[in-house]
């Protein structure tokens, strides 16, 4: 038996040293290859699909969440509190398990709640944010629970004090800010120029009188300035600067900031050329504002809130070659899984251009045989793409077409019916 590590998709054949300058993925060596099989929880592939029963499926490795978790924590300062900004995954099993591990989760809808609180999260734990927020959304479910809810506008104060007054129990919230400045870097920004998120930073000083007459019950600010960020540099930098920001707006508010929520954003590598995310400076910079916190804000809890970062690269998505095909020269090989359970991957969830996410042959992880190869689903569109002419291990009908990098924004970001074939499995080994 071998134990290896997967080698990056894209691996470059030695004769080929006029492609040493094409960018490559990085390596996957979260998941081993045994006997030349890629191994996802503790299992062949070829076994947990037949455990599974079905492909396509998603797996998500238990043990790589809990290293993520405990790697991160060993990384940031002590008392630097965590939360999971459960959209990117909001598998109930992946949830509870998160749930376990985390200071809180951050939950985007009342179904998300619904999921957090059914999953053992503490209320006192949670906060909901999201523009939009339903009357029915902010007035029994939040406020009855208990969450903290994250201020997108003056209305969400207007409905909260209508609820605090019925039920009793006066709303618990934070105001999330809109910066005057932007992620630099970021795949997705959501912070800085007019937004549709938060609050912008000119009427924090209003909402928070509103606030205050509305006899609400002020926690601190959420700055939450963009996603997917693969420079450390400008996560400190605007971590710093949404530090900054909220000691402006804390002179103003209605009570002391026991909760302030900097964002997070950390990227996880998906395309070639892209490397992990360096999390030395970033656990020194957020020192540094610890210490600053302590003086200007003692009661505070500095938290950050993460998504795709922790459970991104504990995921595959797996499904099976069902026909292999050469077209003028050019492999297909046809899955039976493809962008209506992996959207992203086929890089129409935000992507301007079009890049591929490391792949492989799960089956064939180690195979010397290698050729060009296209990974299509079976939608009748183009755009039902996995993989776009990438160098494989040459696959065959009823092998196992893998996408790493599948943990975050998979299954519950993509369009399951379009087409009407069947859906996807989740299981968490
Ligand atoms: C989507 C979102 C996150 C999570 O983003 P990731 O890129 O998955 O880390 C965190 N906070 C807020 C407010 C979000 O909307």
């Amino acid at each position: 038996m071998s134990t290896t590590t997967a080698p990056a998709a894209d691996t470059l054949r030695a004769d080929a040293p006029a492609a040493r300058a094409v960018p490559r993925h990085v390596e996957m060596s979260q998941f081993p290859v045994v006997d030349g099989e890629l191994v996802v929880g503790g299992m062949p592939l070829s076994r947990l699909a037949a455990r599974v029963g079905q492909t396509p499926f998603y797996a998500y490795d238990r043990n790589l969440l809990t290293r993520r978790v405990s790697e991160l924590r060993a990384a940031l300062p002590t008392g630097i509190e965590l939360h999971y900004a459960m959209k990117a995954n909001p598998m109930p099993a992946v949830v509870a398990h998160m749930a376990r591990l985390v200071d809180g989760i951050d939950v985007a809808s009342a179904g998300e709640l619904k999921v957090a609180l059914d999953a053992g999260a503490n209320p006192a734990e949670v906060s909901f944010a999201g523009p939009g927020k339903r009357d029915v959304e902010l007035q029994q479910q939040a406020v009855a629970s208990g969450v903290l809810v994250n201020l997108e506008s003056l209305r969400e104060v207007n409905v909260l004090a209508q609820a605090s007054a019925q039920l009793g129990l006066p709303a618990r919230v934070a105001v999330r800010v809109n910066p005057d400045f932007e992620l630099k870097g970021s795949g997705m920004k959501m912070g800085g120029g007019p937004k549709q998120f938060g609050v912008d930073v000119e009427v924090v000083p209003e909402l928070m009188a509103r606030i205050a007459s509305a006899g609400l019950a002020f926690e601190g600010f959420h700055l939450f300035a963009g996603s997917q960020n693969l420079r450390a540099d400008s996560i400190c930098e605007a971590q710093a600067k949404s530090y900054g920001l909220a000691l402006r707006l804390a002179e103003g508010a209605p009570g002391p900031v026991r909760f302030l929520n900097l964002g997070g954003g950390f990227g996880i590598p998906y395309f070639p050329g892209e490397q992990r995310l360096d999390l030395g400076p970033i656990g020194d910079n957020l020192r540094n504002i610890q210490a600053r916190a302590a003086k200007d804000m003692p009661q505070a809890s500095i938290v950050i809130e993460l998504g795709r970062y922790f459970v991104g690269e504990a995921g595959v998505y797996v499904a099976r070659v069902v026909d292999r095909k050469v077209s003028r020269g050019q492999v297909y090989l046809v899955a039976d899984g493809g962008l209506h359970h992996h959207l992203s991957a086929s890089g129409n969830f935000g992507q301007v251009v079009r890049k591929n996410y490391p792949v492989t042959i799960g089956s064939k992880t180690a195979s010397t045989q290698r050729e060009t190869a296209s990974v299509v689903g079976p939608l009748c569109t183009p755009l039902d793409l996995l993989a776009d002419r990438m160098d494989l291990p040459v696959a065959e009908v009823g092998d196992l077409a893998v996408v790493f990098q599948s943990g975050a924004y998979g299954a519950s970001a993509s369009p399951q019916s379009f087409l009407g074939h069947p859906a996807c499995v989740e299981v968490l080994v």
